[in-house]
């Protein structure tokens, strides 16, 4: 079972990953994981990657390509992987399409956990902190017994930079836009399976299960 997952900040993606590896016993292999093994490993690779890491700079496709290949080779991987924040990019798409055959595998499940834009924003700037205590509120989650208030020591509520709005749907917005692209290649390849993000955790799970049993 080879499973892409997809979704966006705040779609629950973390979560139904870490279910789905444990559900279906194959590793979870998310690119950061992977990028601070090769560098920590100090494979050619990940030597290579670290070099255009110090200086600050992207790592290239090439080299980004080549540590997912050498990760999905390994033994581990024979009876099925769950990428997880790979691929990003449409040409990085391609190139994993090409690895995987090259590998004798082919990529079976595309899942892409769909929340809403509104719904996103709402989860994403939902954080609250207590300057005081340092308690941490969520308006949906877990919200005071008094808005904008700590329940515990009647601190005023801030929100973190990352946290506002502006911030948050600026990089959503990027997000988006990079996805829709990722969306609209696997459609085309035929492996796109779109799940609503919208519901229960435990409903998103259930429904990921029967899609991959199917
Ligand atoms: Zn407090």
């Amino acid at each position: 079972m080879n499973i892409i997952l997809m979704g966006l900040p705040g779609a629950g993606k973390g979560t139904q990953a870490e279910r789905i590896v444990k559900e279906f016993d194959i590793p979870h292999i998310s690119t950061g994981d992977m990028f601070r093994a090769a560098v920590k490993n100090e494979t050619p690779l990940g030597l290579k990657a670290k070099s255009y890491m110090d200086q600050g700079q992207l790592v290239p496709d090439e080299v980004v390509i080549g540590i997912v290949r050498e990760r999905l080779a390994m033994e581990d991987c024979e009876k099925g992987f769950l990428l997880d924040g790979f691929p990003r990019t449409v040409p990085q798409a391609e190139a994993l399409t090409a690895t995987v055959k090259e590998l004798g595998r082919e990529i079976d499940h595309v899942i892409n956990i769909n929340v809403r834009r509104e719904l996103l924003i709402d989860r994403l700037t939902g954080r609250w902190i207590c300057p005081v205590c340092g308690a941490s509120y969520h308006t949906m989650f877990n919200p005071p017994k008094e808005a904008g208030i700590c329940d515990k020591d009647g601190g005023k509520l801030y929100q973190r930079d990352d946290d506002k709005l502006e911030v948050v749907s600026q990089r959503l917005d990027v997000n988006i836009a990079q996805t829709q692209l990722l969306i609209d290649y696997y459609t085309e390849q035929g492996l796109l399976r779109s799940i609503d993000g919208e519901q229960d955790i435990q409903v998103v799970f259930e429904e990921i299960k029967s899609l991959l049993r199917g």
